[in-house]
């Protein structure tokens, strides 16, 4: 049986305190909101903190809201569930309520939030297993090793983003905001990551994200969100995609975007693909056209390494598949694209 190593829970009231709390002691501290991803990992001593700051106590981390402009805010507690069930989310934001709904089981969709799948750690299939495993594996440069087993003399980590609700939010360009030692600060979702599988993000883990804003949608605004996985349920993405299209009023799109995740350290905005969309018409040869036009690019710009489980070659033939797919689901309204 894994079990957790010994550490002290820490259950503060207000965002203020639990950054102090994360300050305070020399050794390593760890946010916990949902623990669906935190436990495991400990388990697999993959962190071994001697603190945790368990965020369930702090009211203002919950929560969905919409201001009079319809712009959202979402606490960073808020589950994926009540995200992926939420129905004003899911008329304004269909891609991050599809991406939602299709990450693990309803069981971890019950415990795990919104902003624990933002913070959520990289993953790689050399690293994501039980200390014995890795003992057995000479560790890896990613945790008490000097090597990368998917590199071969490669002196930097490539562990894949497997956020699936990450890429959603990206193409909704979202804005984090975060409670540091020097008060709140507010970024675009873009800017924080960092192509670094050892740690993604280009602000310290002691920094709490307290909430997510998303700009109201342009009016008639659609979008999807597509999952390749092994089975349908419970698995991470093998490749994952979003796309959110903008109409004109003649029904031509005005504006898209699209960001792949599961591929390296950072999701993976493809902003040259989705300006070949701009200007067609879902329904007409135009938009088809385009469609096949942004699947090879994507084919061209998204390439899996073997850094996660899953054959990286097929994985990669199923590139435009899933972009060709998500694309149509999203013009017609409609996803997720999961088949298995
Ligand atoms: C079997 C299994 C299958 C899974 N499948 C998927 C999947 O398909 N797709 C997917 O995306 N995820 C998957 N997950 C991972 C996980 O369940 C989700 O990503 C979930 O959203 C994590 O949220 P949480 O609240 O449980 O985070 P936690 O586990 O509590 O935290 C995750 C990380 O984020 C940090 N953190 C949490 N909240 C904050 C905050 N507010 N501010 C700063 N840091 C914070 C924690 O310190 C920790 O490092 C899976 C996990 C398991 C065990
Ligand atoms: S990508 Fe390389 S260094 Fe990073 S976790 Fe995997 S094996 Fe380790």
């Amino acid at each position: 049986m894994l079990r957790l190593p010994k550490f002290e829970v820490k259950n503060p009231a207000t965002v203020e305190e639990a950054v102090a709390m994360m300050m305070e002691i020399h050794g390593e501290a760890r946010f916990l909101a949902g623990g669906t991803d935190l436990n495991p990992n400990m388990k697999h001593g993959l962190f071994t903190p001697e603190r945790i700051v368990a965020l369930g106590g702090i009211e203002e981390m919950f929560g969905v809201g919409f201001d009079e402009s319809g712009n959202a805010r979402i606490g960073a507690m808020v589950t994926l569930a009540q995200v992926e069930q939420h129905p004003d989310l899911r008329r304004a934001f269909p891609a991050l309520c599809q991406a939602a709904k299709l990450v693990s089981s309803p069981q971890l969709r019950n415990m795990g939030t919104l902003g624990g799948n933002v913070m959520l750690d990289t993953r790689c299939q050399w690293y994501n297993q039980t200390y014995f495993w890795r003992n057995a594996l000479g560790y890896c440069l990613k945790k008490d090793g000097s090597k990368c087993h998917v590199i071969e003399g490669g002196s930097k980590c490539v562990a894949a983003a497997s956020n699936d609700t990450a890429p959603a939010l990206m193409t909704l360009n979202a804005e984090l905001e975060f409670a540091t030692t020097s008060g709140r600060v507010r970024m675009p979702l873009a800017d924080l990551w960092q192509a670094d599988g050892i740690w993604n993000k280009k602000i310290p883990h002691t920094d709490l994200l307290v909430a997510l804003h998303v700009p109201k949608p342009a009016a008639g605004s659609r979008g999807a969100y597509g999952k390749l996985r092994d089975r349908g349920s419970i698995d991470f993405p093998l490749f994952g995609i979003a796309v959110r299209l903008d109409f004109a009023a003649d029904g031509s799109i005005s504006d898209a975007a699209l960001c792949a995740v599961a591929l390296q350290a950072r999701p993976w905005p493809l902003k040259k693909a989705a300006e070949l969309l701009i200007g067609t018409h879902p329904g007409q040869a135009s938009f088809n056209d385009a469609v096949e036009k942004v699947a090879m690019l994507a084919a061209k710009q998204c390439r899996p390494m073997p850094n996660i489980p899953g054959d990286h070659e097929y994985r990669h033939l199923m590139v435009p598949v899933y972009t060709r797919r998500t694309l149509h689901a999203a013009a017609a309204g409609e996803g997720p694209v999961h088949h298995i």
